[in-house]
């Protein structure tokens, strides 16, 4: 697909978000998957919280169907996954509208996050504790309800963040005015040190983690993940399916679309769920194809043939293309730019087609440290320690010319 199309593509599906984010589609189930039996779906305990949960969850975070809200719900899933931060609210606002309106409020676990974009992470002032509850505040009002099951404190990147005592204290105080039951925090650094901290501290009763096939040699991120499920804390696994969003591997460069071929995503979530300390995963699908594809994996986790066979031939490839968001290309950088939040602005835009996600992340992150920086380099000099293309993906970000108002 050329840049043109392209556009073209993203533009569509801004105006989609725009106009048709609240509009209703007809449930078209495909033939090619089974339905699981809700007495067959596998559940797991959240953690300490108690919560029991089907091991297959909704990212919500790239729908806009509200169909697919119920139909998930028709089929077994009780745990909905949205953002402050998806869709500039309007992803809540969907979410809330949908369970309102078909009175599945009760029946169903709901999970948010309150983001502090990267100009906000060093106010370790004491007014950044008012912004938190505000902004969760208005995430209640989106989602018509009084309370949310799970509250989560969005892409922490170090540990200092995950312990800023200002948030300690709003969320203290929310959960005493009981408009959240659980408190949870989501990563975006070094993980697994992250997670060690978690465990050692004890506050946060739930960890979202990005987990998937591309982490298969990351021994220190799974005993992590391990001891923290030891210690009572729930984990959720969130891009399991390594940024195929879109549900394809939407490269913006043909070579590395051909060295991956068509994802097999049932092998990849059973993957990730065959780790028995993952309580439960939040695969981002959009349509009603995917969400069977998804499911089908609930009542059984064993890989069939095909699935193993993907796995054996893709998982490298999968490993050098996707971003474990490690930051040890930082160092590379002549102006130690922050390349992992450039990557995931990447995804957003070539893996997940979700322009407006990336122009948020894009816009959220210092000036400094933002593609700014990158338009005095002729040609990126950055090297990833896992072999991504860095020049080539900085390249197609500065492609896209995005404008901050
Ligand atoms: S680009 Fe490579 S080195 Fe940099 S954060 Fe991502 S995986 Fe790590
Ligand atoms: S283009 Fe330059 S500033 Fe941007 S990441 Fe690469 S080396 Fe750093």
């Amino acid at each position: 697909m050329d840049r043109r199309k392209f556009l073209t593509r993203t533009g569509q599906s801004l105006a989609l978000l725009n106009v048709a984010g609240l509009a209703s589609a007809a449930p078209t189930l495909s033939k090619e998957y089974k339905n699981v039996a809700p007495e067959d779906i596998i559940y797991r305990t959240l953690g300490r919280t108690g919560l029991q949960v089907p091991v297959v969850s909704m990212g919500v975070m790239n729908a806009n169907i509200p169909g697919l809200i119920v139909r998930s719900y028709d089929k077994g899933i009780r745990l909905f996954d949205t953002a402050w931060y998806y869709q500039n609210g309007m992803n809540e606002k969907m979410l809330g509208e949908t369970l309102d309106k078909h009175k599945l409020r009760d029946d169903v676990k709901i999970v948010t996050k309150v983001y502090l974009k990267e100009t906000e992470r060093d106010l370790y002032q004491p007014e950044i504790k008012a912004v938190f509850i505000e902004r969760f505040e208005e995430s209640l009002r989106r989602l018509k309800t009084d309370y949310v099951d799970v509250l989560i404190y969005h892409a922490a990147s170090t540990i200092e963040e995950q312990n800023n005592p200002f948030i300690i204290e709003a969320l203290t105080e929310l959960k005493a005015a009981g408009k959240y039951k659980h408190c949870a925090v989501s990563l975006h650094g070094d993980d697994a040190a992250l997670i060690d901290d978690v465990r050692e501290k004890g506050f946060y009763d739930i960890i979202m983690v990005m987990f998937n096939i591309a982490y298969a040699d990351d021994l220190r991120l799974q005993t992590a993940m391990q001891k923290a499920a030891e210690a009572g804390h729930g984990i959720i696994a969130m891009k399991t399916q390594c940024g195929g969003g879109g549900y394809m591997w939407w490269e913006k460069h043909e070579d590395s679309r051909q060295s991956i071929g068509t994802l097999n995503h049932t092998a990849m979530l059973k993957w990730v769920l065959q780790h028995d300390y993952i309580a439960t995963a939040i695969p981002g699908y959009t349509t009603y194809e995917q969400l069977d594809e998804n499911f089908s994996v609930a009542d059984n986790l064993a890989f069939t043939t095909q699935e193993r066979d993907f796995l054996d031939k893709a998982h490298v490839q999968l490993a050098q293309s996707f971003c474990v968001q490690c930051s040890q290309c930082v160092n590379s950088c002549p102006h130690r730019n922050d390349i992992p939040t450039l990557m995931r602005t990447y995804m957003y835009a070539y893996q997940y087609d979700n322009m407006q996600q990336a122009l948020a992340t894009e816009k959220a992150m210092p000036r400094k440290y933002g593609l700014a920086n990158c338009k005095d380099c002729g040609q990126c000099s950055a090297q990833c320690k896992r072999s991504l293309n860095l020049s080539q993906r900085i390249e197609a970000l500065k492609e896209l010319n995005f404008q901050h108002a």
